[in-house]
């Protein structure tokens, strides 16, 4: 090292940059970041300054907005050495590489790497040593950009079942239905639509004996996995399925068949996608008709109506009273000025909800409602918005916008994209039928559904609201329940 100890230190910049390739992935930016810090302190250099370009590919062509202020600041003399975890690091592109020559041919930059030693700009050698790192670089950014479209062509052509575990539906190899699973799906799904919850299905499926295609119980997540999928629509995508429907990239029609329509699938996916999913309450699977649904009838603290979310606790048994069977009561989840008693008051409400559901008119709330076009004008509009999308990503690509206006325009197409989605799914939904309706006796069929059934049923017809005791410890009586049909209150 010639560097004497009285020179100032070198200030140095630290360049570091996440790519998608395997390397990229080895090296996370916060890795390369501590291995470069590492090889400045060793030099003795002083890092003023750290550029990190994140998640942006190299072989797409891509502007990368750091590593353009990094070269500002070694314009500006700010900086005189450059540290990085790899020469690919710092310049993919040949063109990257001669702006940097270029630079160095006016002010002195000093550059040193953690795997790939010096390069050294300052002489004819150190230049050509350099340009063969950068070719050979971008010559793999190349040969990787070439894999990757060559193997979504196959992909595409061959509609490929991409490996793994047998999917649920199909027989191993995935090209050929197992027309008993199919069934599951394309019911599970319609039962989404109608409002069943997950666990409520999965529970069923389990006392059917049906198993998922690795021979294991259902479970709301392992059933929610099957249900997004868009190969039910006999469609390929590539990325995470799990992301809101807007997001989800779609790169082609499958060759295997399809177990569902694309609107039953885009319904479903939307449903159970949507970000308000992961609000707290729909992760709860009340065990009774009326938690969550019905209201408080009492007077709030202040003298105000309560309105409060009813939900069901046990009341009975705690250590000191261990031989009272606990009984579940309903109780005002808000002020918990009101309980009362679980079972009579399920019990009572079922009975009126079965005598209302024979009545045709009331039936007829449950039931399918006529499409108006709009299903179809929604579709057109969803396919404007996908193309837009492609398009836009074609010209970033080709460099004719750059970052912040993709992102800018990608962002509010996709804002329109949710809302057509979401009204497509709502129309989907409208269209399909709780299971109850065109029962011989509906009421019956409402009696005899499972408990997610019956509350969606109950949720469509009639509101509950649950009114205090007359007095302390009075017994039971249906004057407790003030009840109201759906859109008379
Ligand atoms: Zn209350």
């Amino acid at each position: 090292m010639s560097r004497t100890q009285q020179q100032a230190p070198v200030r140095a910049a630290i360049y570091a940059r996440i790519s998608r390739d395997r390397a990229g992935e080895r090296a996370g930016v916060e890795q390369q970041e501590r291995e470069c810090r590492a090889l400045a302190e060793r030099l003795g250099w002083e890092v003023v300054a750290v550029y990190v370009d994140n998640d942006i590919s190299a072989y797409k062509g891509k502007p990368r907005p750091q590593y353009r202020a990094m070269l500002d600041a070694v314009r500006r003399g700010d900086v005189g050495g450059l540290v990085a975890w790899h020469t690919d690091r710092l310049h993919r592109r040949l063109v990257d590489l001669e702006e940097l020559v270029t630079l160095a041919e006016t002010k002195h930059v000093e550059i040193r790497t953690v795997t790939a030693g010096d390069v050294d700009l300052s002489t004819a050698g150190g230049r050509m040593n350099a340009r063969i790192l950068a070719a050979v670089a971008q010559q793999e950014v190349e040969h990787l950009r070439e894999r990757v479209q060559a193997k979504r062509k196959t992909m595409l052509e061959a509609g490929a079942y991409r490996g793994g575990k047998r999917p649920f539906g199909y027989r191993k190899g995935g090209m050929v239905v197992r027309p008993r699973e199919a069934e599951v799906v394309a019911r599970a799904s319609r039962d989404v639509l109608a409002g069943r919850s997950l666990k409520g299905i999965a529970r069923e499926l389990n006392q059917q004996r049906v198993r998922t295609s690795s021979g294991a119980e259902w479970t709301s997540l392992s059933l929610r996995d099957v249900l997004i999928r868009p190969r039910n629509a006999g469609l390929i995508h590539t990325g995470k399925a799990s992301v809101p429907t807007a997001e989800l990239t779609i790169v082609g029609r499958a060759q295997w068949p399809a177990l569902v329509d694309e609107d039953t699938w885009r319904a479903v996916h939307a449903l159970l996608t949507a970000p308000s999913r992961r609000h707290p309450n729909h992760k709860t699977d009340p065990s009774w008709l009326l938690s969550g649904i019905a209201r408080c009838g009492a007077t709030g603290p202040e003298g105000q109506p309560c309105g409060g979310v009813i939900r069901a606790t046990s009341i009975g048994a705690t250590p000191s009273r261990p031989n009272i069977t606990p009984t579940a009561h309903y109780r005002c989840a808000e002020f918990a000025h009101l309980t009362v008693l679980v079972p009579k008051t399920d019990d009572y409400v079922r009975q009126v909800v079965a005598e209302m559901v024979r009545d045709a008119r009331v039936l007829a709330l449950l039931s399918p409602s006529g499409d108006d076009g709009r299903m179809e004008r929604g579709r057109e509009r969803r396919a404007v918005l996908v193309r837009q999308i492609e398009q836009t990503e074609a010209d970033y690509d080709a460099d004719l916008i750059d970052a912040r206006r993709f992102k800018a325009k990608t962002d509010r197409i996709r804002v329109e994209l949710e809302e057509v989605e979401t009204l497509l799914a709502e129309g989907t939904r409208a269209g399909v039928a709780l299971p109850i309706v065109g029962a011989r006796d509906p009421g019956q069929a409402f009696l005899d559904a499972p408990l997610d059934v019956q509350r969606q049923v109950l949720r469509t017809v009639l509101g509950v609201q649950i009114m205090p005791a007359a007095y302390r410890g009075a017994a039971w009586s249906s004057d407790r329940l003030a009840l109201s049909r759906v859109g008379e209150r």
